[in-house]
C-alpha cells in the first residue's frame, strides 16, 4: 500500500492514505515471543517505558507448540501458550504498553527511527529492539498453495485436532518435525515422517521417540514431488532415492500434509537499512544484541542461527533491553 498518492476512481491523485497519526517513544520493541517479552520486562524495568508491537502472531511460535520441557523453571514442563501468556503479563506488570499491530515499514536512516504500524501510523524511536522471530518455510511446490487449508498445514499443534483418525505427513527430520510428528501420532491413525536424507537433525532424546512411537513411520530418503486429491488432500507422491539409479516414484494416502522444515527470519523490512546474512538473519556484534545501525539492537530467532530456543531468545531479549538502556544513557 502506497501512503501517499493513491490515484482515485477517476484517475487523479489523492492523499487521503497520508498518515497523520505520530508518536515518538524512547524504546520501541517489535515482537511478542520470549525475546520481544523478555526485553520488555528489563526495558521496563529500567524505567523505559517501552511499548511493544505483537505482530502477526502475538506470543510469537511458541504459542503454536505444545508441551515446553526444557526451559528452566518448570520442572514438570508447561504448554507454549501458557508460557507466553505468563511473559506477557510479567512484561505487562513493570509497564510495557503492550499493543496488537503489525511493523509494516521502517526507516532507520536517521533518528528517530520511524517505524509503521499497519501502514497507518508512524512510531518515532529513539531505539529500537527488532525481536519480529522467523516464520514456517514451504517447500515451493504449486500445490501447497493449491491445497492451503485443504490439508496442507505447517502448524500441527493448530490444526492437528482435525485429522483424528486419519493419516497424515510431515515433512522435515529436525526438532520440528519430530515433535509434530508425535503430537500428530496422538491424535492421528498413521504418521508418515518425510525424510530427504538418511539421518534425522532432531536430538536424540527425540529421536529415540520418533523411533519408539509405533504409529509413525519414517520414510528415509524421500521427498515430495507433489500432493493428489479432488478437493481437499487425498495423498502425496514422493520420490524415493531421488537423483540415484535407484529412484522410484511412491504414492501415500493421506488426509494432512504438515510442513515442519525449518524458518525464514522475518527481517524484510529491515534489511535495506540492517546487515543480514544470505538467508536474512539479522547481523549483531558478537556477544552483544547491536546491528550496525546505532541505537537498533536485535534479538531471538530473527538473529540467531545456531539455538533458536525458547531460553536463547529470552537470554538476547535481556541482552538487547540493557544494551539499549546503555546507548540511551551514553546518548543522553
Ligand atoms: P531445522 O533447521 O533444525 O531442521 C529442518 C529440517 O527440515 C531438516 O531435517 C532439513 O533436512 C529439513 N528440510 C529443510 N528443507 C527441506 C526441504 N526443502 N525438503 C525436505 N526437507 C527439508 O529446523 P527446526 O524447525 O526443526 O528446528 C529449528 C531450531 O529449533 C533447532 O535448533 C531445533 O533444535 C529447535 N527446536 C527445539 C525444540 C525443542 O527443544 N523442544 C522444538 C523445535 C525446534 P536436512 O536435515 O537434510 O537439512
Amino acid at each position: 500500500m502506497s501512503l501517499f498518492g493513491k490515484k482515485n476512481d477517476f484517475g487523479s491523485s489523492e492523499k487521503s492514505e497520508e498518515i497523520t497519526d505520530f508518536e515518538k517513544v524512547k524504546v520501541l520493541i517489535i515482537g511478542s515471543g520470549p525475546a520481544g517479552y523478555t526485553a520488555a520486562i528489563y526495558a521496563a524495568r529500567a524505567n523505559l517505558k517501552p511499548v511493544l508491537y505483537e505482530g502477526l502472531q502475538p506470543g510469537g511460535q511458541l504459542t503454536t507448540t505444545t508441551e515446553v520441557e526444557n526451559f528452566p523453571g518448570y520442572p514438570n514442563g508447561i504448554t507454549g501458550p501458557e508460557m507466553m501468556e505468563d511473559l506477557k503479563k510479567q512484561a505487562s506488570r513493570f509497564g510495557t504498553d503492550i499493543r496488537f499491530g503489525l511493523a509494516t515499514k521502517a526507516d532507520l536512516s536517521k533518528r528517530p527511527f520511524k517505524i509503521t504500524i499497519d501502514d497507518r501510523k508512524i512510531i518515532e524511536a529513539e531505539a529500537l529492539i527488532i525481536a519480529t522471530g522467523a516464520t514456517a518455510k514451504y517447500l515451493g511446490i504449486p500445490d501447497e498453495a493449491k491445497y492451503a487449508g485443504s490439508g496442507v498445514s505447517a502448524c500441527a499443534t493448530c490444526d492437528g485436532f482435525f485429522y483424528r483418525g486419519k493419516n497424515v505427513a510431515v515433512v522435515g527430520g529436525g526438532d520440528t518435525a519430530a515433535e509434530e510428528a508425535i503430537y500428530l501420532a496422538g491424535l492421528a491413525k498413521k504418521v508418515y515422517l518425510i525424510v530427504r536424507r538418511d539421518e534425522l537433525r532432531a536430538s536424540k532424546v527425540m529421536q529415540e521417540r520418533v523411533l519408539k512411537t509405533s504409529n509413525i513411520e519414517v520414510l528415509w530418503k524421500h521427498q515430495t514431488k507433489g500432493l493428489v486429491g479432488e478437493n481437499v488432500v487425498e495423498g502425496a507422491i514422493l520420490w524415493k532415492n531421488k537423483g540415484t539409479a535407484d529412484e522410484e516414484e511412491v504414492r501415500i494416502d493421506i488426509d494432512g500434509f504438515f510442513l515442519a522444515i525449518g524458518h525464514k527470519p522475518n527481517s524484510d523490512i529491515f534489511k535495506s537499512f540492517i546487515d543480514t546474512d544470505q538467508v536474512g538473519y539479522i547481523k549483531t556484534i558478537p556477544g552483544s544484541s547491536k546491528t550496525n545501525v546505532d541505537g537498533v539492537f536485535a534479538c531471538g530467532d530473527v538473529q540467531d542461527t545456531q539455538y533458536r530456543q525458547a531460553v536463547t531468545a529470552a537470554g538476547s531479549g535481556c541482552m538487547a533491553a540493557i544494551d539499549a538502556e546503555r546507548w540511551l544513557t551514553e546518548q543522553n
